[in-house]
Order: C-alpha cells, then structure tokens, then sequence
C-alpha cells in the first residue's frame, strides 16, 4: 500500500479523524478536507490514488465534488459514503461519477475491502489502446468512449456506458443481473437489483429507440442479452 494517496472528505471530524486513523494504519496516506471546497483544492493541487467522498458536505456537496473530479479525472476511483441508501440516492452517485457506495453506519473492513478492488482495478486493468467493440451497427469506441449506432451519437453517462460495454463484450449472450452487478458494480447482486433494472433501461431507451431492430432484451427470469440482428 505505500505510496498510495486516499483524499477523505467527510464533515464529520469524528468519523473523518476515525477513517484517517484506520487508513494510516493499512499504510495509505490519507488526507482528509471537512468541506467540500477544500476538498476540491486538495484533489486539484495533488495526485492521489483513490478518494472517499460524503455526500451532505458544506461548501460544495459530495455529487457536485465528485462531477467536478470526473470533469478532469475519468478514472480516479470514488467511493461515496453517506447515510442515505435509497434507489435515487445510489443512482444520482453513480450518474455523478462514482465507483462505489457505502452506507453509513459501516464496517471499516467493509470500506477497505471496496478499496482494495477498486485499486486493483485501476492498477491491474489499464484501458485498452484503440479498441472498438461491434454489435451490428452498434458501435463502441473504447478510446473515446464514444458510441455510435448506424453512425449516429449516443450520449452516454459513464455507468451507462459500462453496463453498454459490458453486454456488448458478451453480445449474443445472456448476462444474468448478478453478472452485470458484479462485473460493472463490483457489488453484491442483492443491493443492487433495482439499481440494475433502471439502468438497464435508460441504457435501452437511448440505444434502441428510433431503430427497428432490439438490441437489448430482456428475458424475464434470466437476465439480459444483447442480440445482434440475424444471430
Ligand atoms: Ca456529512
């Protein structure tokens, strides 16, 4: 873990102080910012490697910090961490950019574990240099992160885009809900069914509409498959 940089923002000094104990101790170096500003100068004036983020922050809240850091760092990894578990709430964080989520009150082992993988996952799986995935006239520029069906410009959220990714490197195959929670989540499928559901559906209404053949369907029981026209 040395040399690994976690930037903690989080209002509340105990829980802020606790974490920053807890981390050191692994061996991260840790910084912590008790409002969300400061926590936006630490990000812009140092590298780090990781950041734990609350959500209900003075100053600038945890969602409008975390876009603020995806506006210049598209794969620096966020766990948001908050008190408030509800469907809207995960969804607004993950559209705001962020890897992962933990709710409050949590295990400082639970918190570490989500770390350990998220590290991993940046350290081990560097994006793949000029890479195109195809699924019929569906098209999906790694690179760029672009995506284009029949030559014209989906938008795309970040989560979207890795739920997109992932059927199309399985396309003509299903995907369980458990797969996808796993593979683009990183989380235990039971916290997150409805997450899913609702994602895969903006997912759908922008890729399949105005176009006669489906690509996505949804196979009630099962899960999802990405269906290429004629297969
Ligand atoms: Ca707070």
């Amino acid at each position: 873990m040395e040399g690994i940089k976690i930037l903690v923002v989080e209002d509340e000094k105990k829980i802020a102080d606790t974490l920053k104990l807890g981390l050191t101790e692994q061996g991260f170096s840790t910084e912590v910012a008790y409002d969300g500003k400061i926590g936006h100068l630490l990000f812009q004036s140092e590298k780090y490697d990781l950041v734990i983020l609350d959500i209900n922050l003075p100053e600038m809240n945890g969602y409008e910090l975390c876009k603020a850091i995806r506006r210049q760092d598209q794969h620096l990894p966020v766990i948001l961490l908050t008190a408030m578990s509800s469907i809207e709430n995960k969804i607004e964080g993950y559209d705001a950019g962020a890897d992962d989520y933990i709710i409050k009150p949590f295990e400082f082992r639970e918190l570490l574990l989500k770390i350990k993988v998220l590290l991993k996952r940046t350290a081990y799986h560097p994006e793949p240099v000029g890479n195109l995935l195809r699924a019929s006239d569906l098209e999906m520029n790694l690179d760029t992160k672009e995506v284009f069906r029949a030559g014209r410009k989906i938008n795309l959220t970040l989560k979207e885009f890795q739920v997109l990714e992932y059927l199309m490197r399985n396309k003509n195959r299903m995907v369980s809900r458990a797969d996808l929670s796993l593979n683009v989540w990183e989380a235990d499928f039971n916290s997150n069914t409805n997450v899913i559901d609702v994602y895969i559906s903006y997912v759908r209404s922008k890729v399949d509409k105005d176009f006669d053949h489906r690509l996505i369907q949804t196979h009630i029981g099962m899960g999802y498959i990405l269906k290429e026209k004629g297969t």
